[in-house]
């Protein structure tokens, strides 16, 4: 055969493809410290027995290949305070702030970035921690058409699907899929991190959009737009109830671009009522990509637990809605035939005094369905809810360092009191409260309450060190709250 038999476009291919050497196409390659120097420039740092060590901010390593759609795993592990990114996307002749880049920080809540490991860095972010300093753990990517997929030890942590034709501006403007290098960067002077064995498989080129069931509509661009100013998006309030699974509503927690907490009912009657059931509890998810949360229900719960088995859970969180009224009648305020209203102000004054005792006494993190009022008296909330009565409230929440929760479910509380609570200086928590596997739906409340009152990431609630817990440091109080 002679080539002038070829088209252009035939022998061009031959010309681009035909002496390429490099990662192959389908094929799994091995990257370790014997095949190291085949793939990746690296400088400033050391080659250890177990793998590379980045020591310094801006250490780096950057990839020899470049590749669009592929698979590709790295063991790594951080010692106490290291934080870096693994970027990819890098458009040829760029450095490592060009591309996506997804965090690597394990470190403790409320320490080091907020963003964890696994955060695909500014477009969907996590704050979850998956997984320890001192650990190695598996980092998982995969590239394929237009969809990113992060995982830390074979969990999915974050999932974006990039639009077609998106428009980025500022820091996120490098922020495309194209046919790229990685690298592997340190970013601040603490710890060390270090890169055992490396795993590369190249895919073929992939068009059709996958997984993603959430269109980008206009609550979606909110999101994005969240997202990209790391607010931090955590839905704290969700129940593996009415079939739910964990990877269900981990699934529905991507779709929509959020992070979740799951929490498990504690208390008389629930299905968690001892050290010994809340162990076995949290043993069964240690490794789920959520905040491990404790509802702490009706008011007997402190009497069932222990303090250390309680500071297990990254956060707890307690309502005013199961209660004792004078006359000694215990009411749930959501089940109408429980619920007993002689007078209605006489049954406020009872309730914000109930929510001032519960806060006072309580050693929890957040308050949860706050102001719910039962549905006799629920369309009078702005009459009831008198200014004084919020400001009690309020002055409970700052005094005991408790968050309140916005909740995406009933709508409460009201805009205006989010916006008289962010002007006392108390934090905030979202919540949605599902009461089934169809209701978690995308918290339109909470977006809305970000708009209205104003609401930055400073204004936002995270969970506190396992050093910093409250009931560590108060104990449980010896009486119930009646
Ligand atoms: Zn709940």
């Amino acid at each position: 055969m002679r080539f002038t038999n070829l088209s252009p476009l035939i022998l061009l291919l031959i010309l681009l493809f035909g002496c390429q050497t490099g990662p192959q196409m389908g094929k799994l390659i091995k990257i370790d410290a014997a095949n190291m120097n085949e793939f990746w420039v690296y400088s400033d740092n050391n080659v250890v027995s177990n793998g590379l060590q980045l020591k310094n901010q801006s250490s780096e390593i950057t990839s020899k290949f470049q590749e669009r759609n592929f698979e590709f795993t790295a063991k790594v592990k951080t010692t106490a305070g290291a934080e870096g990114v693994l970027v990819f996307a890098i458009p040829d002749g760029a450095g490592s702030d060009q591309g996506y880049a997804i965090k690597i920080n394990n470190s403790d809540y409320r320490e080091g970035a907020p963003q964890k490991t696994g955060s695909l860095s500014k477009i969907r972010n996590n704050f979850v921690r998956t997984a320890m300093d001192g650990e190695w753990f598996d980092l998982g990517l995969t590239v394929k058409g237009n969809l990113i997929k992060v995982l830390v030890n074979n969990k999915t942590i974050s999932e974006y699907a990039e639009p077609s034709n998106i428009q980025r501006s500022g820091e996120n403007a490098g922020k495309l899929l194209t046919n790229g290098s990685l690298a592997i960067r340190k970013t601040n002077d603490a710890g060390e991190l270090l890169i055992g064995e490396m795993t590369l498989k190249p895919l073929k080129e992939e068009t059709k959009e996958e997984g993603c069931d959430v269109a980008r509509d206009s609550l979606m661009k909110v999101v994005d737009l969240l997202n990209e100013q790391e607010f931090p998006l955590i839905d704290f309030h969700c129940h593996l109830k009415g079939g739910l699974t964990m990877e269900q509503a981990c699934q529905h927690s991507r779709d929509i671009g959020y992070n979740y907490g799951v929490a498990a009912n504690c208390g008389l009657k629930f299905p968690v009522t001892s050290d010994s059931t809340l162990n076995a509890y949290l043993d069964g998810i240690s490794r789920e990509p959520v905040f491990k949360a404790m509802q702490c229900e009706g008011r007997e719960w402190i009497t069932l637990f222990s303090p250390a088995a309680v500071a297990r859970f990254d956060y707890i969180f307690t309502d005013a809605m199961t209660w004792s009224d004078q006359k000694g009648r215990r009411m749930r305020l959501w089940i109408p035939e429980e619920t007993f209203v002689d007078n209605e102000q006489q049954f406020m004054e009872m309730l914000t005094g109930k929510i001032e005792a519960i806060l006072g006494a309580e050693p929890v993190d957040i308050h949860v369905n706050p102001t719910y009022l039962p549905a006799k008296l629920a369309p009078d909330y702005d009459r009831l809810w008198t200014p004084e009565r919020m400001d009690r409230v309020i002055n409970a929440l700052k005094t005991n360092d408790v968050a309140l929760e916005i909740n995406a479910r009933f709508k409460i509380p009201s805009i205006t009191f989010i916006k008289r609570a962010k002007a006392a200086g108390v934090k905030f928590t979202f919540g949605t409260n599902n009461g089934s596997n169809n209701d978690l739906g995308r918290l339109e409340y909470c977006l809305k309450a970000i708009k209205e009152a104003g609401l930055t990431s400073e204004d936002m609630f995270l969970p506190r060190p396992s050093k910093d817990k409250k009931v560590m440091k108060s104990g449980l109080p010896a009486k119930i709250t009646g």
